[in-house]
């Protein structure tokens, strides 16, 4: 009894908590005219107190309204580059202020640029947030808010992460794929999943192949080449497991696909449980998955699992931060184990190499991170800045103790991740007194970046004397 009591509870809890939303609806393409159409609709909307629907700004809105009535909800639309570049803000009010009801179905057309003559690539941009059309086929992640995101404003929640079941047609398409399944060969086909996830699609004229579960969409490997990545990725897996003390439960398929840019580069992003690489040629996933150089790129995708992409998301203005350099530090000690030394100092003199170029740039310590602008340069900050922070943290503990940090921010509850946050959880991991130390020296200090880059001096070919 007691333990079907405290199943119920369970239960309760989690709906008063971690109410999802589900999607369902039509969602149609065109792979060659670079449209889609949505008529979808959002149901079991959480009661939240303020709000706004995120939908990518290329998109133009017919209605928002309830079937049950009949009716076109009025709605106001806003534009803010804080809490989204890609999208507009829309609420829906009425005589009594704002209001959120539990369902709402929402009618929309965009047309996008096909980039598929490189000519047209000249100066044009691709991330993650991009509704991509490269001609052969589409890619969008849920950081594009191609579908109505839902983001609780006093929380700092987006609910991207949602379960779904949509109908996707494109008839000048060969394969679809949505987040959650196995690519399919067709032109419309329904998908569902009861698990939240975030709506990647990748949909177009590609094919497939399959080993051991992981799926490669538009792959430019062989089957061995697949074979041994597949083998890789699984050692990297088991390494987070052991260390990270928490069960690395997520099997990720892989896409390659080309940019809608024309520039010698690439990039990497995960969508859980997917991993995109975007680039060709010599930036395509062959050559990810072939140089030793570039496989702790991979490394560091696969730490997303815990940071940011399926264990757990962080909120506050340090929370992209906590996602992307602890996803950075252990993906590092990852490399060390498993590709060697030398690939590790290499990274390291990667990270580090920035402050021997800019040492008289002048960075704000963690404690003093109030909004985006704050970082000055948030790529700087969170790939270089403060990986080093927690290199010179890893000098005065020991790896040890850091990955017992890492596994403390990870179970430890909190509504916000925010820097009391961070700080809690090294306080809980080594100690008031010794926590003190290290957060007057490296996370309250306005000197912060000098006394890391000191303490971490006798690391081998860091590249800062
Ligand atoms: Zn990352």
């Amino acid at each position: 009894m007691k333990k079907l009591l405290t199943f119920f509870i369970l239960i309760i809890v989690n709906n008063l908590f971690a109410q999802i939303p589900t999607l369902s609806g039509t969602v149609k393409v065109s792979i060659n005219e670079g449209t889609i159409d949505c008529d979808l609709t959002l149901y079991d909307i959480p009661e939240l107190k303020e709000y706004v629907i995120l939908i990518n700004s290329g998109f133009n809105l017919n209605v928002i309204r309830t079937d049950e009535n009949e009716f076109n909800y009025p709605y106001s639309k806003k534009y803010d580059k804080d809490i989204s570049e890609e999208s507009f803000l829309y609420s829906i009010s009425n005589e009594k202020g704002k209001l959120l009801p539990n369902k709402l179905r929402f009618i929309y057309s965009g047309k996008f640029p096909v980039k598929k003559d490189t000519t047209f690539l000249q100066g044009s941009k691709d991330w993650n947030g991009n509704i991509a059309f490269n001609g052969k086929s589409l890619r969008m992640a849920g950081a594009t808010n191609w579908y109505p995101i839902l983001y609780d404003i006093e929380m700092d929640k987006r609910y991207n992460e949602i379960k779904y079941n949509i109908n996707i047609v494109c008839e000048d398409c060969k394969t679809l794929y949505v987040n959650g399944n196995p690519p399919l060969y067709s032109t419309n086909s329904n998908f569902k999943s009861d698990y939240p996830t975030d709506l990647l699609l990748f949909i177009g004229n590609y094919d497939f192949k399959e080993y051991n579960k992981i799926y490669y969409l538009n792959p430019d490997l062989t089957d061995d080449e697949i074979k041994n990545f597949s083998e890789l990725v699984q050692k990297f897996k088991t390494y987070y497991s052991k260390n990270v003390k928490i069960p690395y439960e997520a099997d990720y398929n892989f896409i390659q696909t080309t940019p809608t840019f024309k520039k010698n580069g690439g990039f990497l992003f995960v969508s859980y449980p997917t991993i995109a690489n975007v680039g060709s040629g010599k930036y395509g996933l062959k050559s990810v998955v072939t140089y030793d150089y570039t496989k702790p790129l991979v490394a560091h995708e696969l730490a997303h699992y815990y940071f940011g992409a399926g264990y757990r998301q962080f909120n506050s203005e340090i929370g992209n931060v906590i996602q992307e350099s602890f996803s950075e530090y252990i993906s590092a000690q990852a490399v060390k184990e498993i590709l060697g030394q030398e690939i590790y100092d290499n990274k390291i003199a990667n990270i580090t190499s920035r402050f021997k170029k800019e040492s008289d740039k002048i960075y704000k310590p963690i404690s003093n991170i109030e909004n985006y602008s704050d970082f000055g340069n948030y790529y700087a900050y969170a790939y270089n800045y403060f990986p080093t922070i927690l290199l010179a943290i890893e000098k005065e503990v020991g790896q040890t103790k850091m990955f017992e940090w890492v596994n403390n921010l990870l179970i430890t509850t909190a509504n916000f991740t925010d820097f009391q946050f961070l700080k809690s959880t090294l306080e809980k991991t080594i100690g008031k007194k010794k926590a003190d130390i290290l957060t007057t020296k490296y996370l309250t200090s306005e000197k912060a970046i000098e006394n890391a880059l000191e303490k971490i001096k006798t690391l081998p070919n860091n590249g800062y004397k």
